[in-house]
């Protein structure tokens, strides 16, 4: 069994608690949410803080709410809230398709949206989700409350913007009429990480025209999150089997996938070019089945 080394604990009650704890213990202080990658990490020994800072009592960290425009949801708010909301379903249904393939229910019913960005896996299939939504991230610190677009989030696999006395406490996204997302997946297995994933949101034209698109990879080394080559040969066309087949092409040539043990690099390009036409093809066919509705 693997044990950690030993920390002390302490359990916040507001934000602004948290971020006190996070200012008076420096450096050895981590915030811990759902806790399914950072005590895995630390059981490794790949992370050793000395102080964690539980934030799982903050009950005003965890909703997911709308105005019309922006759809907001609490860093703290579990995969299995974002699994079972039909209105997210509705209105991002690349978030339910993500979620459904995303680890069991035991990580599901602990793990947070926040957890998942500010943990910067390349694998974390959160990540994608939200550069594909073109999210928007609120972190306070001890200074006040400041706003990041996605592709700022990331710094490199596990580092991430959010400043050691900072904390993540909000996911926006966008809400764009006449829109519709996809995300699909190749796993080993049920419930593991992905070998290659992909998800694209499509925003159609009155005309019948890819108006706007945004695709994203996850676990291929795509840098800054979204394939803006393959996006770019998408937006202003009329969809079509061929065009799809060119964007799979051009993100297949634009990641940098690591062959590992769960496939070489040509099988991850062959699955980024493959599933980055599936997921434009169902996004296209979801916007027309709901058009007119503003999905
Ligand atoms: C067996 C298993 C399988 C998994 N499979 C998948 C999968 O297929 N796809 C996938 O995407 N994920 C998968 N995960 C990861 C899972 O989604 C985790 O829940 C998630 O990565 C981290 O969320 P958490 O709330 O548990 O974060 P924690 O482990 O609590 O924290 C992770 C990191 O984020 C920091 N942090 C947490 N919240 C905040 C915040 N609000 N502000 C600032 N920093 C914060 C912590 O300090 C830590 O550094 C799997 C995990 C396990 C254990």
């Amino acid at each position: 069994m693997q044990i950690p080394a030993a920390f002390d604990y302490a359990r916040a009650e507001s934000v602004d608690h948290a971020l006190q704890l996070l200012a008076e213990h420096g450096e050895e202080a981590r915030i811990i949410a759902g806790g399914h990658s950072l005590l895995p990490m630390m059981k490794l020994r790949l992370a050793g803080p000395e102080w964690l800072i539980d934030i799982n009592d903050l009950a005003d960290l965890d909703y997911i709410t709308s105005d019309g425009d922006t759809v907001r949801v609490g860093a703290l708010t579990r995969h299995v809230s974002l699994l079972e909301s039909d209105f997210i379903a509705r209105v991002f249904p690349i978030v339910r398709d993500a979620e459904q393939t995303i680890a069991d229910p035991l990580v599901r019913n602990r793990g947070t949206i926040g957890g998942s960005l500010c943990q910067a896996d390349p694998a974390e299939d959160l990540s994608t989700v939200c550069h594909v939504l073109r999210a928007e991230l609120v972190i306070r610190g001890p200074n006040g409350e400041r706003t990041v677009p996605m592709r700022e989030l990331h710094r490199g696999p596990y580092e991430t913007s959010v400043e050691q006395n900072e904390i993540l406490t909000e996911v926006r996204w966008p809400i764009r009429a006449r829109t519709a997302s996809a995300y699909t997946k190749v796993e080993r297995r049920v419930g593991d990480w992905a070998t290659t994933a992909a998800g694209a949101s499509v925003t159609m034209g009155s005309d019948g025209q890819i108006e706007d698109v945004t695709i994203g990879l996850t676990a291929v080394g795509l840098d800054g999150g979204t394939a803006t080559r393959a996006a770019d040969a998408v937006r202003g066309q009329q969809p079509s089997e061929e065009l799809y087949a060119k964007a799979g092409r051009l993100a297949a040539e634009d990641c940098n996938p690591v062959a590992d043990q769960r496939g070489t690099e040509a099988y991850k390009r062959h699955l980024a070019d493959e599933l980055t036409r599936r997921v434009l093809r169902r996004a296209v066919e979801r916007v027309m089945a709901t058009a007119g509705q503003g999905s």
